[in-house]
């Protein structure tokens, strides 16, 4: 039925007659339906759907296709009403969602999880994680100047001299760099740390400056992705952050070890060090977060009037660039399992192997480790 989604004709041949980038580039052969108001708070209308050739439809319509795009993972009452032998692409955390991963087992589903494509430089094009850590990292400064009671930006007005605001980023993976160019831009004096040596190069090429400790521990674990420091690495971080909390007015955490709860790198009595209008925002707040008092998806000021930002949906909170991304992310992950003239799941393919979660109802996560060469 997979076939039958993707043979349907293009312009009157059957698509059996075009290529795979025929379809790519006119995708009529596809009969693309979306659900009535999935995009009204991205401010996409039914009616900009209906004019790129989509048909708008109610939910359970949309849920009753060959082949369902998705953002989150499916409800666990969404699940009977999709097809048997359906293909599902979304955000699915198949380490955390093992009973939805096996209802949709039991419908002989074919699970796709973008959050599980493999980050290596081809499959760039597919990494919806990179796509939301570049909006969180930009949003999270965009939040934290909206609370902060000054401008990022020194000035020298007649009404007198200020100061520009001087902000702390930790972390310098995508959204650590992607504050630090924001908040660069705006103005701000921005330094970052990270465990990482590579990181260095990538914070001082946007403008930041690099801090450093003393101690020499490599930071790098697999992948270009951090590893565990040791306790004696932290403590000197913790030690060099106190120092920078009392000069600092904005800090921006994003310190995250894949599979691990997130280190706690600014404590209760580093905040009570900050200046009053201070603001800090945990992007690891979901992970446990950096920082002692950021209460997870909340927001709130502290008695010494330091504002906590612990928000874990800051991509939602820039729809339509994060529904932009994501579509860029989603379609061409898509489009990419073509072979000449019809749908084909590669398992040789090492971005498919990593990514795919059910073949058809099989579980085939987790993917074999990837051979070292
Ligand atoms: P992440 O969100 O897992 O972690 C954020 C950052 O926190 C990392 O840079 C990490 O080094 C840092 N960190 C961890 N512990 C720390 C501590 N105690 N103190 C300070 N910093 C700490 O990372 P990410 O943004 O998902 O990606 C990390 C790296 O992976 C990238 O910088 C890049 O090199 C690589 N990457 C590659 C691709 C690709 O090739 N397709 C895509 C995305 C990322």
């Amino acid at each position: 039925n997979f076939r039958r989604w993707y043979c349907a004709p293009i312009r009157g041949k059957p698509y059996n007659q075009l290529s795979v980038s025929a379809v790519k580039e006119v995708f009529k052969g596809i009969n693309v339906k979306v659900e009535s108001g999935a995009g009204a708070l991205s401010q996409f209308s039914d009616n900009d759907y209906n004019q790129a050739g989509a048909k708008v439809v109610d939910k359970s319509n949309a849920l009753n296709s060959d082949v369902i795009l998705k953002v989150r993972p499916p409800l666990k009452d969404e699940i009977p009403t999709f097809k048997s032998g359906s293909t599902l692409i979304s955000f699915v955390y198949p380490a955390q969602n093992k009973e939805l991963v096996e209802l949709l087992a039991k419908q002989n589903i074919s699970l796709f999880a973008m959050d599980c494509v493999p980050r290596i430089s081809r499959a760039q094009v597919f990494d919806a994680l990179s796509s939301m850590a570049n909006i969180s990292g930009y949003k999270a400064v965009i939040e934290a100047a909206n609370h902060f009671g000054r401008f990022f930006t020194g000035q020298i007005t007649a009404a007198g001299k200020i100061p520009p605001a001087k902000v702390l980023v930790i972390g310098g993976g995508v959204a650590g760099l992607s504050a630090i160019g924001t908040a660069k831009n705006m103005g701000a004096i921005v330094r970052g740390f990270d465990t990482r040596a590579a990181v260095k190069e990538q914070i001082e090429s946007l403008g930041g400056e690099f801090l450093e400790v003393k101690i020499k521990e490599s930071g790098e674990g697999g992948g270009g992705y951090a590893k565990e420091m040791s306790p004696e690495f932290i403590a000197a971080e913790m030690e060099l952050f106190a120092k920078q909390c009392k000069e600092v007015d904005i800090i921006i955490t994003t310190a995250l070890i894949p599979g691990k709860k997130a280190p706690i790198l600014i404590t209760k009595e580093m905040i009570a060090s900050m200046k009053p209008g201070s603001v800090v925002v945990d992007l690891a707040a979901e992970a446990g977060g950096n920082i002692e008092t950021i209460k997870p998806g909340e927001i709130y000021t502290n008695s010494n009037g330091v504002v906590h930002i612990g928000y874990t949906d800051l991509p939602s909170r820039l729809p339509t660039q994060s529904s932009t991304l994501y579509a860029n992310n989603i379609t061409k992950y898509l489009l990419s399992m073509g072979q000449k003239d019809h749908f084909f799941v590669n398992l040789e393919d090492e971005v498919i192997r990593g990514s795919i979660v059910l073949d058809n109802g099989k579980l085939l996560w987790p993917p074999p480790p990837p051979k070292v060469t």
